[in-house]
């Protein structure tokens, strides 16, 4: 049943292909004489990204003012649907007032390997924290009538090669662990958009998957909203709308309109599909067009606090050897690290926000009335400086506690290009290792948005991690470390000693355009603590300024009903001195599984404030899915019989309570039927050939492109190997510098706009920038690539497409 039959019905066929592409970069089309409105949209999740002048979506030209919120990797940390409703809401009233109906956020991947450089705008590495993140995200922003765009759909989890590789994953993987928090923000969430992702999954683009696309998201799930391409992600228009995709974007200039009119003339495409994808599109703009706010004006100065809020509110205290924290009174101090005096507070790309003010953390104490010296330490860019280094030193040992910042510079992470190592530069841990050799009460604050290792730790009294607070990050984390807020962030993701110990280490880095997803379900701490490894910082890990006892754990009656709803209830008690929030998380783990499961995985979780002394009992709920595996064979979610522990814990290495329960479920077999050894006890390396026993087939190695047969699929860094395209690449090298202002090489922004122009095929490449690579250029470089001289000078001199 069509919602807009009569107005569809008054469009030519051509109006409603026309419809379903973009008008340009962040606009909707409109036809005014058929009383259609576009809509404005604009980049999230952690800030509103509107650019006034040309628009570009990787970070060319600045967007206007707003307020640049923490961002996904800080605030799942605080494991608080609250708090992110209201940032939400905020970024919302910041849309009306620019007259934005669609946010595009957040983002639902989960952090497969701690190197993805986009993992700063990511929640978890957890399916159910991700997925319950994104949902109250979603609930917050469309409370105010402003739509999201949950994305990238799906397992897009690395930026190498993000816009051409090959996810492969098994059945039970994505169905447990990569799709679930989708899932979970589409049927809590309900939000107005879902944007596919740049990859293909298992060897077809998500922009034309009819299983994702169609039977997993709307058939499935019952999603009734409007699908869209990430920019520039489409492959085949006829099939998308086969897939249910509806909206391409950026749009590609009427590109594809004749192809699936003919296609539609033809019987090759039901025009129903058209209808059906118009239907859901003009739902989406003539409901937004209703939303808009005329005049409307947010609370500048509001939304900074909440931005200082929610920073405070998700941090991470990681250590305080002798309560060394909060500062006390009287202290002598010394800000040691150029990041303290220019935070580091977001990551580069399309999330990249300009922010409204930005004190740092020296103003943050200035604000509490608290002096301190101040000493870089190292160069902003994480550059040594053996000057720097011993002015700081020295100033360390004139004072009570050195607060030393370090992390991660601009330059290491960002989307467009994974990063190429876990360490912290050297530098920093210099820096740190020279102050804590001069002063006992050295506190460490860290920023960046993804893990890192931190040999230095043992060396430090203190850890505070900020990850990338956003404009307000730098009060957020005075207030902390002098105690005005007690820490209550938790990680979202673990964090592993080094990088050899991640499980897909070894071949995430080198997978390219074959991401090979062998370690299965065992990501983070699902493989962690399966293997019995230690971490650095396991999953679900914080401290406070309190502490909290946990007691009395009751357990739904047991032999539980698969069916029926199912309670976990304890009391917890804040024994500390002083107020604070704990985290509290309920894992579910299947005993003497046949099943290869993780020994343990988190169903359920709460936050709750206490004071000194108080004490309140908690009840959680599990529904069947907890317990449930994805049956291969059955194609669909079983719950297996058998005996659970309820575990309870303040992370998921310290679980305080436990109890067994009895699960009446049908009865378990294998599923996948045989798999490796190596699933069951993941210890030593997972090869291909035990990938395979879980995938059910032989993988097809990537066909490498080769001079002769490179084709439009093929992106400028694959025909590298022909002279000619050696010199397009030093072309647009030059003109992507020019057109920042010459940056240094290390420039984030400059390395994701070069390695998208370098790694976007050259068909999406002519779509989404037909002005500076219009479709006979593409043509005439692969012909001249491969060889194909006179036609490539004929293409190039006369612009014509030729028809092949
Ligand atoms: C990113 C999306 C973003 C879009 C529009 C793409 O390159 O992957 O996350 O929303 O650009 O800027």
């Amino acid at each position: 049943m069509l919602r807009h039959a009569a107005l569809i019905q008054q469009l030519s066929l051509e109006e409603k292909v026309a419809l379903c592409s973009g008008a340009d970069f962040f606009h909707t089309r409109a036809l005014p004489e058929r009383g259609i409105p576009a809509i404005a949209m604009a980049d999230g999740p952690h800030g509103l990204r509107k650019q006034q002048a040309a628009a570009d979506h990787l970070g060319l030209n600045k967007s206007l003012p707003a307020t640049c919120f923490p961002t996904a990797s800080l605030t799942a940390c605080s494991w608080d649907r609250a708090l992110l409703r209201e940032l939400g809401a905020a970024l919302a009233e910041e849309a009306l007032q620019e007259g934005v109906s669609l946010v595009l956020g957040p983002g639902a991947n989960l952090k497969r390997n701690p190197l993805c450089g986009r993992n700063f705008e990511y929640f978890s590495e957890d399916p159910v924290l991700s997925g319950e993140m994104a949902a109250a995200w979603i609930q917050g922003l469309q409370s105010r009538g402003v739509g999201a765009s949950l994305k990238h759909f799906a397992a897009n989890s690395q930026e190498t090669e993000r816009m051409s590789s090959d996810s492969l994953v098994d059945e039970r993987t994505l169905r447990e662990l990569y799709l679930p928090a989708f899932e979970q923000a589409v049927r809590l969430g309900a939000p107005a958009t879902v944007m596919c992702a740049y990859n293909k999954l298992n060897g077809t683009h998500c922009s034309d998957h009819v299983d994702l696309l169609r039977r997993i998201l709307r058939d499935e799930w019952g999603y009734t909203g409007v699908v869209v391409t990430d920019w520039g992600a489409l492959n085949d228009r006829v099939q998308a709308f086969e897939a249910g995709l509806d909206l391409e974007m950026p749009g590609s200039h009427g590109h594809f309109d004749a192809t699936v009119v003919a296609a539609i003339r033809s019987g090759a495409l039901a025009e129903s599909r058209l209808d059906e994808s118009v239907d859901r599109l003009l739902d989406l703009v003539l409901s937004a067009a209703k939303q808009r706010r005329a005049g409307y004006r947010y609370a500048v100065d509001a939304h900074h606090q909440l931005a200082q809020r929610i920073a405070a509110e998700s941090a991470v205290l990681l250590k305080n050897e002798g309560a060394i924290l909060p500062l006390k009174r009287g202290q002598t101090l010394a800000v040691i690290g150029a990041l303290a005096q220019t935070p580091r507070y977001q990551g580069a790309g399309s999330s990249h926000i300009n922010p409204t003010q930005l004190p740092n953390l020296l103003d943050g104490f200035a604000a509490l009335g608290v002096e301190v010296a101040f000493h870089p330490g190292y160069r902003l860019s994480g550059a040594g400086d053996p000057a720097l280094l011993a002015e700081a030193v020295a100033g360390a040992s004139q004072v009570d506690v050195a607060v030393v910042v370090a992390g991660l510079p601009e330059s290491y992470e960002s989307e467009g290009f994974d990063r190429d190592t876990l360490a912290m530069p050297a530098s920093h841990v210099a820096l740190i290792e020279q102050v804590a050799a001069t002063n006992p009460n050295t506190v460490v604050v860290l920023v960046g948005g993804a893990p890192m290792e931190m040999p230095w730790l043992p060396k430090v009294r203190a850890v505070l991690h900020l990850y990338l607070a956003g404009q307000a990050g730098g009060p957020a984390a005075a207030e902390l470390l002098l105690g005005r807020v007690n820490p209550s962030g938790k990680f979202a993701e673990s964090y592993p000693l080094c990088y050899a110990d991640v499980p897909s280490a070894g071949f995430y880095e080198t997978g390219g355009k074959q991401a090979q997803y062998r370690e299965g379900l065992y990501v983070g701490y699902r493989y962690y603590d399966t293997a019995g490894k230690d971490v650095l910082f396991p999953f679900g890990y914080g401290l406070s300024y309190t502490t909290f006892d946990y007691r009395d754990l009751e357990c739904s009656p047991t032999p539980l009903q698969a069916q029926a709803a199912f309670t976990v209830s304890f009391i917890v008690e804040n024994t500390g001195p002083v107020a604070g929030a704990e985290v509290v998380q309920v894992y579910v783990a299947a005993q003497d599984s046949p099943v290869y499961r993780p020994v343990k995985e988190l169903k359920a979780f709460d936050k709750v404030f206490l004071q000194p002394g108080e004490s309140q009992r908690l009840t959680l709920a599990l529904d069947a899915r907890a317990f449930a595996i994805y049956d291969t064979v059955a194609r669909d979610w079983i719950v297996p019989g058998g005996p659970y522990r309820i575990l309870v814990g303040a992370s998921s290495r310290d679980i305080r309570l436990q109890a067994e329960v009895y699960v009446d479920g049908a009865p378990a077999r294998a599923t996948p039927p045989s798999v490796a050894p190596w699933y069951r006890c993941p210890v030593g390396a997972v090869t291909q050939a035990d990938f395979e026993t879980l995938l059910g087939r032989a993988i097809e190695p990537v066909a490498v492109p080769t001079p002769g047969r490179y084709t439009l699929a093929c992106t400028f860094a694959d025909m590298r190997a022909s002279f000619i395209i050696r010199q397009v690449i030093k072309g647009i090298e030059r003109t992507v510098a020019k057109g920042l202002g010459d940056p240094s090489p290390d420039d984030p922004t400059y390395k994701t706009i070069l390695s998208s122009s370098l790694n976007t095929p050259l068909k999406n490449l002519s779509l989404v920038s037909p002005e500076s690579m219009p479709r006979h250029m593409t043509h005439g470089l692969v012909d001249l690539a491969n060889g194909r001289w006179l036609r490539g000078i004929w293409t190039l001199l006369t612009k014509t497409v030729p028809e092949r």
